[in-house]
């Protein structure tokens, strides 16, 4: 695993989701979307996982949608995770119909399944993130 300065370890970054990690450089949440069956497609995939086309196009989330499930972490498996713990991390149903899974910023007695969450970007050792809070 790569360590920055900062101590945050860097996610990897699998070859099919480059235009995801090149899009959130520039602040932008991008997705896969299927041209044969018009399915949201996420983890990223050179094969639609729902229809095996090959015609994977990659678009712009708005960052938005419903908290979908979560847990909060107490004790952090790193020296940076653990500086920021107690924190909250779960899976996101985005509007555009996918899953994703990230960090939600609010305390977690806020946190209510199926409430609106907005995604916001962060920087964690020179690398841009969304998090989410509530809408
Ligand atoms: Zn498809």
């Amino acid at each position: 695993m790569i360590q920055t300065q900062d101590g945050w370890p860097q996610p990897y970054q699998l070859l099919d989701a480059r235009p995801y990690w090149e899009g959130l450089a520039a602040g932008l949440l991008k997705y896969q979307r299927c041209g044969g069956c018009g399915q949201a497609v996420w983890p990223a995939h050179s094969f639609c996982p729902h229809c095996s086309s090959d015609k994977l196009a990659w678009e712009v989330s708005a960052g938005r949608g419903k908290l979908y499930s979560f847990s909060t972490v107490m004790r952090g498996p790193t020296p940076a995770f653990a500086a920021i713990a107690p924190y909250t991390v779960g899976f996101v149903e985005m509007d555009e119909g996918y899953f994703l899974f990230t960090q939600i910023e609010d305390p977690p007695e806020m946190l209510k399944i199926g409430s609106d969450v907005q995604a916001r970007m962060i920087e964690r050792g020179g690398q841009k993130l969304p998090v989410f809070t509530s809408a």
